[in-house]
């Protein structure tokens, strides 16, 4: 893994390091780049791919979607069969290990208990001469869940897109999920929608999946907005189809910045590390730290601990490609450079976390301490785990219930109320030239 020290690189270096690229500009690692040739017998971009795909979705509807899922996912599907029957899901919770129910049920709990108080209240309050003033939130009607299911199978995302929706009040809840081969959906998967409250679900997955949700197909409906995270595709995807719906953020491949302290132990720096790089091959993990001591370490300790690992070659790429060791003068330089990089995931490994908290500006979410690692969040205390990538963090939040929720205001004038203010409101609506609004309200009289 590179390792550098902060002093060998002029400030800008540094922002050139630790910036993302924008996410149409990512660069696909070589087994990408090779599957796109396979796939689509020429050199595309990412974002090309994209283009192409959402452009035949839209046009072709189900006939495209049947055809991009057989030639990238290798399932073939008839029109029929893109729908998850409740006989599926049910044959999935029969034969499912009952201690991972058991888990998933008290994730699902925690994460509706933590999402319940987002919950925003309509409200209203009184102006003078009786005028009423307020503001008014209603769930979103129909939302698209995306679910990812590529190189792994993600129930945990399930329970942290559909859970949030249910709790604002959103009715209908459809999910989609890339099949496997054999064209079926994992069972913790099917588990994990029946706990959350999913009501439809669709054996489709990648850009293909969001265009369908986005434009809508014969058989799958077209939703007014769409959130959870997934590979490159996915996220370049919602980037297309926003302002045909709405999307939550873009939430691409994972990232961590740990920031440590001489204190941190070099064994939880290095499996915090890895538990990003198992991800995705584009997946970035990075340390910042003080600690020369602590920098050699973990990078021996990452390299033993790879090898023990299920997806350790998409770790091995990840790692490879994009994990980054920066040595600091002192912690407070390290919280400098994470806020450049505006991560999704911020692990304070330090004596006294609580004491930077005030100095942290972009972070998807933090975890504090020695005993607060990611996959806590990932899949059980209550936080989402849907969060913004590629610097996004800068100015997308975290998702959470009022992603599934719009805001309408209220207006409600007596006619003292209004003739109070007419006179002002007629020299405004002048000054713009408007004389139809200075009309509407003149007309009541003031
Ligand atoms: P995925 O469902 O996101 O992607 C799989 C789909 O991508 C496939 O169905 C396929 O249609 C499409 N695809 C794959 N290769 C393609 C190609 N060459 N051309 C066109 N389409 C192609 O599942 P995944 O790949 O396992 O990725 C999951 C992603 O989600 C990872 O990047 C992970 O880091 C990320 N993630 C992010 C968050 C977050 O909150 N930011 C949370 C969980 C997971």
């Amino acid at each position: 893994m590179k390792r550098i020290h902060s002093s060998f690189l002029s400030k800008e270096e540094m922002i050139e390091l630790l910036e993302k690229p924008a996410f149409d500009k990512v660069i696909l690692g070589t087994g990408g780049r090779s599957k796109v040739k396979e796939t689509f017998g020429e050199d595309l971009s990412a974002q090309q791919v994209v283009e192409r795909i959402v452009e035949d979705v839209r046009r072709q509807g189900n006939e495209a979607v049947r055809k991009y899922t057989k030639l990238i996912d290798g399932a073939e599907l008839t029109d029929a069969m893109l729908e998850v029957t409740l006989a599926e899901i049910e044959s999935a919770i029969a034969g499912a290990d009952k201690e991972v129910l058991d888990a998933l049920e008290a994730a699902v709990a925690n994460v509706r208990r933590f999402h319940v108080e987002q919950l925003p209240k309509s409200w209203f309050t009184e102006r003078e001469q009786g005028a009423i003033l307020g503001q008014k939130c209603t769930p979103l009607d129909r939302v698209g869940i995306y679910v990812p299911g590529g190189t792994a199978a993600y129930p945990s995302s399930v329970i942290m897109n559909a859970v949030p929706a249910a709790v604002a009040g959103v009715k209908e809840i459809i999910m989609v999920v890339p099949p496997s081969r054999e064209g079926n959906v994992n069972p913790y998967v099917l588990a994990a929608a029946k706990l959350a409250g999913v009501t439809r679900i669709f054996k489709v997955g990648g850009a293909q999946a969001v265009a369908a949700l986005a434009f809508g197909t014969e058989t799958i409906p077209k939703v007014d907005k769409i959130t959870g995270p997934g590979n490159i595709f996915v996220t370049l995807a919602k980037k297309a189809v926003y302002g045909h719906v709405d999307i939550d953020m873009l939430a691409g491949p994972s990232e961590i910045l740990i920031v440590a302290d001489s204190t941190a132990d070099p064994k939880y720096v290095a499996a915090d590390m890895l538990s990003q790089a198992e991800h995705d091959v584009l997946a970035s993990s990075i340390l910042i730290t003080d600690s020369t001591e602590l920098s050699i370490k973990v990078s021996k300790e990452v390299d033993s601990q790879l090898a023990a690992l299920a997806r350790k070659d998409i770790a091995a790429q990840s790692i490879d490609d994009n994990g980054l060791i920066i040595i600091t003068k002192d912690i407070a330089e390290a919280v400098e450079l994470a806020n450049i990089s505006a991560p999704e995931h911020l692990e304070l490994l330090t004596a006294e976390p609580f004491k930077l908290l005030p100095y942290i500006r972009h972070a998807g979410a933090i975890f504090m301490g020695h005993y607060s690692p990611e996959p806590l969040g990932d899949y059980f205390a209550g936080p989402n785990h849907v969060l913004p990538t590629g610097g996004t963090a800068r100015f997308y939040s975290v998702l959470n219930v009022e992603t599934f929720m719009k805001k309408t205001s209220i207006i409600a004038y007596t006619q003292e109320a209004l003739a109070a203010v007419s006179n002002q409101i007629i020299k405004l609506a002048e000054a713009e030239g408007l004389t139809a609004h200075a009309n509407a309200v003149r007309l009541r009289g003031n």
